[in-house]
């Protein structure tokens, strides 16, 4: 009997031991697995549409100095009195002084009120990523189109995933998260543009590779560029496109 206490006794022990062993073991490999660095702070804005305190501004109702015309001539779209601005038919495109490349964008965009048009013609515009790959701006609330050109629609390339378009006349907000394409010193692609789309806070292009430019007739192409470009915002130059923007909003990643 006291042999069988004795042989317990020394099983509990072990298996004591052994339990302590294995948790000293995931108690180190836990800490081999840690990471400590400097985090950088970033005050977020008071709404997640808000700018976070790392983020330039494009545009916050205050006049359009960030952006200017093809040729550099001052920036031809009417400020509102409610702070948006407002696109005047054949004033240009709004194009950054700033280039970006990688970067995650803010942008909110109200379609016209008064539906005047249909399919593309209906509060076309765009926002031209480097200039060159466009996230397409449509009134897509019950108007049919070709789907890989409606609101959200990597142009001529990809669909989006839902339609989460709200009614011409409200506020509208894309969150787009874009890596910038990588060319070889010979000019040759190293590795695609990629993109992310949050349309009115519903994730429609879930990093969808980007085939290259996203012209209107002519097949996308990749042609070595510069690391960062500027934004772009299209004006369509058509009757029923006075679109709005505001509250815009970028950070360099
Ligand atoms: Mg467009």
């Amino acid at each position: 009997m006291k042999k069988q206490l004795l042989v317990l006794t020394c099983l509990l022990a072990s298996t004591q031991f052994v339990t302590a062993q294995k948790k000293l073991n995931v108690d180190s490999l836990a800490g081999l697995l840690e990471v400590w660095v400097n985090v950088p702070l970033v005050t977020p804005g008071i709404t997640n549409a808000g700018a976070p305190s790392d983020a330039t501004i494009l545009y916050n109702g205050n006049g359009l100095g960030a952006f200017q015309k093809k040729d550099g001539s001052p920036a031809g779209w009417r400020i509102d009195a409610d702070g948006a601005v407002t696109d005047i038919k054949g004033a240009g495109d709004l194009i950054t002084k700033e280039a970006f490349g990688n970067c995650q964008l803010h942008i909110e965009f109200r379609e016209p009120a008064e539906v005047k048009s249909s399919g593309q013609g209906r509060g076309n515009s765009g926002v031209y990523i480097m200039g060159k790959y466009e996230i397409q701006v449509l009134d897509s609330y019950n108007n049919p189109t070709y789907s890989n050109g409606q609101a959200g629609a990597v142009y001529k390339q990809h669909v989006p995933l839902v339609n989460a378009s709200r009614k011409p006349g409200e506020w509208q907000s894309y969150d787009i998260i874009f890596t910038a394409p990588l060319f070889k010193e010979n000019g040759d692609l190293e590795s695609p543009a990629r993109v992310t789309v949050i349309h009115n806070g519903v994730l429609i292009q879930n990093n969808v590779t980007i085939l290259g430019t996203t012209d209107w007739v002519r097949k996308p192409v990749y042609k070595k560029h510069a690391a960062k470009l500027p934004l772009m915002l299209q004006d369509h130059g058509d009757d029923g496109n006075p679109i709005s923007y505001r509250n815009i909003w970028i950070r360099n990643l």
